[in-house]
């Protein structure tokens, strides 16, 4: 099993925004620019440098190039080289020179004697760009293709065609694990349906929410009411300067009205004051306060003001139903039995296999009328999806052969989670871009992976419940001291003496031993029972993460602040 399952991923928040705006071209960063690569510092006749400035020489004297040369210092080229191929790294605090202080002067941009007049950011932009459009590695870019999801995008449209006919089409229930391409495909196929209906002109809409950011059917209702008060508002403006119009022609030639609807010039002011005052009438719904009936009502009124066909897509329905139950859903899926002019059709996307166990059984059948799985990506195809998205994102020849390939392999095992793998690939090449790397290699790709697991690790650790802290620095405090296989026992202890110090709660040994196995579920620490023949069971233990990160996550949390005086306390526990 793995446990990126029931943890949050790295990746995972940039997607709740649903932007899908950044087509990624926008955003090329100056590293490209071919005039700032040379990868080499300036020569000697950079007119720039040969201005006098002030500088501290080895022996710590002022002086300036005006009153000497750098003839008498070594040469030029060895210069030239040691700030070319210092790979240290992101230094940015001495300008990414290996140089100490004294080669500083803040009276001027100062350098060693024939250095060059380099500034902060210059060996930072020198190196060689490895990336041609980085955006299009992030989660925000919807890609315009999507390979192996063929199948998946064919049934959503196959369903959904029914919308441009005016007829209402099933609702669809989407499921499949993270990173498997739901959202991205639903957005495709989105953006497909609605410019087929603007290019045939027939009434058909697609409402996107993001259930993780929109989460109560207040708000939910709220969002939709309003995106359609919104619309309507439009649609009323437009046929007001219409019949304005009209009106006006009519004023200086009466039989304008000929070829209209109206048959006289009253029915046509009729017309236009019956829409002002629905315009005058549609009212926002504000982000609190109003009864849940009243937004529903509010939306139904604004939703049924014409005919049209409306496809409402709910991502991460399951965050929404876990955080406030399925009425949103029963109110949905029953509307159509009372609308008059439209119809609404509901998308549901879910992580969770089995969210619609939760649900009210009508609401369940009735989202459910349609499935569509996603299945994990294997790692065939992530390299696929990969290749795909790194023809744009990097310069060409910048990936050596078995870095698509490795990352795709890290992926697969990650339940084929093509975020992770984008993740990776751009981590990879960030990592190489720092180390001022012409190419992007298997090294890096490792790093990443390091990377982005020890983000994960930092980041579960952090939000972990304060007694599952005390008892992972226990077992910390046992690792550090050379203890091998922990017991349940010996954790205890060092739990107990800990709390006193910081006066916490105590739990019970069975408790603590509860936690042993959650932060074990978690990949944390890896507890194995052994048996100890007639004196029964116990867990045996070690930790799973870098020890120094880790507890230095667990000291930055403030409640734990003072556990740091506690350490040699228990230190003089192993002393004797
Ligand atoms: P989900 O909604 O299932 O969690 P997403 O649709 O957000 O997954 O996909 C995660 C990332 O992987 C996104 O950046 C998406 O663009 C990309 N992706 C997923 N499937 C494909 C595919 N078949 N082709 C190209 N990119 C894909
Ligand atoms: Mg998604």
């Amino acid at each position: 099993m793995d446990e990126g399952e029931h943890t949050p991923q790295p990746g995972d928040a940039e997607d709740s925004d649903g932007n899908n705006g950044n087509n990624g071209n926008t955003n090329r960063s100056t590293v490209s620019d071919p005039d700032r690569t040379t990868g080499t510092v300036p020569s000697d006749t950079d007119p720039i440098d040969s201005r006098p400035t002030r500088r501290t020489d080895a022996d710590g004297n002022h002086t300036t190039d005006a009153d000497d040369n750098r003839t008498g210092d070594g040469d030029a080229g060895d210069n030239t080289t040691t700030a070319a191929t210092d790979n240290s790294g992101v230094n940015v605090g001495s300008g990414g020179r290996d140089r100490s202080s004294p080669d500083v002067d803040f009276d001027g941009v100062v350098l060693d004697d024939g250095e060059e007049n380099q500034g902060l950011f210059d060996d930072l932009l020198s190196g060689e760009p490895i990336f041609e459009n980085k955006e299009v590695l992030r989660p925000s870019y919807t890609p315009h293709e999507l390979p192996h999801r063929n199948d998946q995008i064919n049934r959503m449209a196959t369903i959904l065609v029914s919308a441009l006919r005016g007829e209402t089409p099933s609702n669809i229930l989407i499921y499949g694990k993270t990173g498997t391409g739901k959202t991205a495909s639903a957005k495709f196929v989105s953006q497909e349906l609605e410019s087929t209906s603007q290019k045939y002109d027939v009434p058909c809409e697609v409402e996107y929410i993001n259930c993780e950011v929109t989460d109560t059917q207040y708000r939910v209702l709220a969002q939709l009411a309003n995106t359609f008060i919104e619309k309507n508002q439009q649609v009323i403006a437009n046929r007001l300067d219409h019949y304005r119009d009209r009106r006006s022609a009519a004023a200086d030639d009466p039989t304008a009205l000929a070829d209209t609807e109206f048959a006289t010039l009253d029915e046509l002011n009729d017309r236009i004051d019956g829409l002002e005052a629905d315009a005058e009438e549609m009212e926002e719904v504000p982000m609190t306060g109003w009864p849940t009936d009243r937004v529903y009502s509010t939306f139904f009124e604004a939703v049924d003001y014409h005919e049209r066909v409306v496809v409402i897509m709910l991502d991460e329905i399951d965050k929404l139903v876990e955080k406030s139950g399925d009425d949103t859903l029963y109110n949905l899926s029953r509307m159509n039995s009372e609308l008059d002019r439209s119809r609404i059709s509901i998308m549901g996307i879910s992580n969770d296999l089995k969210f619609t166990d939760f649900l009210d059984p009508r609401v369940k059948s009735s989202l459910g009328e349609e499935e569509i799985v996603f299945p994990p990506y294997d790692a065939n195809q992530l390299r696929d999806i990969l290749q795909h998205r790194a023809d744009i994102a990097f310069k060409q020849d910048a990936l050596t052969d078995d870095v698509i390939p490795l990352c795709a392999a890290f992926a697969a095992q990650e339940h084929g989670d093509a975020r992770r793998a984008l993740d990776l690939l751009r981590t990879a090449g960030e990592l190489a871009e720092r180390s001022q790397a012409e190419i992007v290699a298997e090294k890096h790709v490792r790093q990443a992976q390091d990377k982005i697991e020890l983000d994960r690790v930092v980041e579960v650790v952090r939000t972990l419940p304060t007694q599952s802290k005390i008892v992972l620095f226990a077992v910390i405090l046992l690792e550090k001291n050379g203890v091998h296989n922990i017991n349940t026992g010996e954790v205890f202890n060092i739990y107990k003496r800990l709390c006193e110090e910081i006066d916490a709660d105590v739990l019970t040994q069975r408790r603590v031993t509860d936690l042993i196995s959650e932060l074990d579920m978690l990949g944390i620490v890896n507890a194995v029972v052994v048996s100890k023949g007639r004196y029964g069971r116990t867990k045996e233990m070690g930790l799973s993460v870098p020890v120094e990160e880790t507890e230095a996550v667990l000291l930055s949390d403030s409640r734990l602040g003072d556990i740091e005086n506690a350490q040699p306390f228990v230190q003089a526990r192993f002393d004797n």
